[in-house]
């Protein structure tokens, strides 16, 4: 393609708002337009570079014999509230009017209408199992839209549903998706990691997410040195081991704290470890307040804890509800109280004696609590974010941590949707069954924003040739000059033949045409210039930086030997 025809609006400056660096490339090489917040327009080289991955997928998925479909983006209420998510779903759910008056959401997922697909036309064991899938945009509202592609409210997901008529093939399906997503990732040019994931209320160990690894990445995931483990730390278990501090025991104590809230604010007014303070929250969970109390270097995980009530539905109280229960505000709550409400306490707060606690009254705190005797505790459990360092539930050495960009997921949904939807079909006795479902998502455009962020150096984006969106930049440095302008001709028509070109045919200085050219990152580059009068050309590896003269009768064989040796 002529770079003149080409629609690709390079950009000096881009926004500071731009935080990431794949969102800062991706403006600025002209890959992208926000066209509002969270929204953006595929310009030529992206929509390229998309058809690539999209491609790759769709190779994957045919090899695990998931069939493509193109299910509607606009999708009815009353499909969400016979799964019962029309009210669960919440304000990430882009909810509309016809023009009766009916309701609409924009799908932001799809089990409710594949589920409604499939069990309106399929009743027989004898089509089971059978996978479908398909590449299309996805709509969420979220909170904060952010990182240009990595977080969008419209964006591109590939998204497959599994059907099953019994648990091993549901085991089998998910571990041959668990294998193509490897080898998707790995064929698109990312580093990417499958860690064990939350499976939200439905609990159990039953989902993967796929992590990019990358600085910018809003997850962390929990890694073993010695061994495979990866967890999200949203998931990742705490061990353990009882450690008892302070084994002597003293009389409980109220003090004045004026104006002191944080754990942190109470540790260094009372000159005491952040260890032996102990943080008291109140949450709602499905509607019932209880408090969950956390040694003060620890940090509440309300994934741990839903996961724990296996419930969706929890909230921290707000002010007006905490002074309402205990009658102080948030920065003084504490255990010691006669409220009828329940305690439960992270494993770790067992060891500590002596610990301090907020004294459910403004400005007041009580020193030398201790468990049974002041206050009993309803339940202990694993409520925290693990710290780096400590054991891991393999038994593997210790946490080790880094970010990730979560670039797919697999799922075992079970029956949740087939129960609630009554999608059934009849077993080898005639006897209806629900079906048990599986769902597996690809963020295509976060991964080809991944792809940017893992691929690049100061001059910009270096992309992979599997999703590169041209092989070649030829450039002609002078096309005024005739000997260049025809040389450079006749090597596009000629290179086209076997690759994809991007002829940089446009009258610009040649510093525009190199930095643009850097900017954009196509695997090698032919500049046609001076020697142009010679037949002698220079060949440029994007990744490496280094360049040969060549002569064009020997060009295309060094191209094509080059082109092997890149990734
Ligand atoms: P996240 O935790 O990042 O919000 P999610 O777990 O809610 O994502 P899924 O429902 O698992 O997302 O969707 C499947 C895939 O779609 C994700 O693995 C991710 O790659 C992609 N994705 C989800 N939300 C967005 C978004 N707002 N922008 C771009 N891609 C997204
Ligand atoms: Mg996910």
């Amino acid at each position: 393609m002529k770079q003149s025809k080409v629609f690709i609006p390079t950009m000096r400056e881009v926004p500071a708002e731009a935080e990431a660096l794949s969102h800062r490339l991706l403006l600025k090489a002209g890959l992208i337009k926000q066209s509002t917040s969270g929204i953006y327009s595929y310009l030529p080289l992206a929509t390229r570079v998309l058809n690539n991955i999209s491609k790759i997928i769709r190779e994957e998925m045919e090899k695990v014999d998931a069939v493509e479909i193109l299910m509607p983006a606009l999708q009815q209420a009353e499909l969400w509230e016979e799964s019962g998510r029309w009210g669960a779903y919440g304000p990430e759910l882009m909810r509309l009017k016809d023009r009766n008056g009916r309701e609409f959401a924009l799908g932001p997922t799809h089990e409710e209408v594949v589920t409604s697909l499939v069990r309106d036309e399929l009743k027989s064991y004898k089509r089971l199992p059978l996978t479908l899938f398909q590449i299309q945009s996805k709509f969420r509202d979220e909170q904060r839209p952010r990182f240009g592609l990595l977080r969008g409210r419209e964006f591109i997901m590939k998204d497959a549903y599994s059907f099953h008529a019994d648990e091993a093939s549901l085991d089998e399906t998910y571990q041959d998706m668990y294998n193509a997503y490897d080898r998707i990732f790995k064929r698109v040019g990312i580093n990417a990691r499958p860690v064990v994931a939350d499976s939200g209320a439905i609990g159990g160990n039953h989902t993967h997410e796929f992590m990019a690894l990358s600085e910018i990445g809003e997850d962390t995931i929990v890694y073993s040195n010695e061994s495979d483990y990866a967890a999200n730390i949203e998931k990742a278990e705490v061990v353990y081991t009882a450690n008892p501090k302070n084994t002597e025991v003293a009389e409980l104590k109220k003090i004045e704290t004026p104006n002191i809230k944080t754990a942190e604010e109470v540790a260094k007014y009372l000159k005491r470890p952040l260890d032996e303070i102990v943080k008291t929250m109140i949450c709602k969970v499905d509607g019932e307040f209880i408090m969950v109390l956390i040694r003060g270097h620890h940090e509440l995980n309300d994934v741990k804890l839903k996961a724990y009530f296996g419930t969706d539905q929890i909230e921290m109280a707000n002010q007006d509800e905490i002074i309402n229960i205990v009658g102080a505000h948030p920065g003084s709550l504490g255990p010691i109280h006669d409220k009828d409400i329940k305690i439960y306490a992270d494993n770790f707060v067992q060891d500590l004696n002596n610990f301090v606690i907020g004294a459910n009254e403004d400005g007041y705190h009580f020193e030398n609590a201790q468990l049974d005797r002041d206050f009993k505790v309803d339940e202990f459990g694993d409520f925290r974010f693990i710290l780096e360092g400590e054991p891991l539930s393999d038994g593997s050495g210790n946490a080790q941590f880094a970010e990730g960009i979560e670039v797919g997921q697999v799922f075992k949904l079970g029956t949740k949707y087939s129960e609630t939807m009554n999608a059934t079909f009849l077993d080898n006795q005639g006897k209806a069954q629900p079906l048990i479902m599986g769902c597996y998502g690809i963020g295509v455009s976060r991964t080809l924003s991944a792809i940017v962020e893992q691929h690049h150096d100061d001059n910009g984006i270096i992309w992979p040739k599997s999703v590169t969106p041209f092989d070649l930049h030829l450039i002609t440095i002078n096309p005024k000059k005739e000997d260049q302008r025809e040389l450079g001709n006749q090597l596009y028509d000629q290179l086209m033949n076997n690759y994809d070109v991007l002829y940089d045919d446009r009258q610009e200085r040649a510093g525009v045409k190199f930095n643009d050219a850097d900017l954009i990152g196509l695997p090698i580059r032919v500049v046609v210039g001076k020697r142009a009068e010679e037949g002698i050309v220079e060949v440029k590896q994007r990744s490496t930086g280094e360049s040969e003269e060549i002569h064009i009768d020997d060009l295309e064989n060094y191209i094509n030997d080059l082109y092997l040796t890149l990734n």
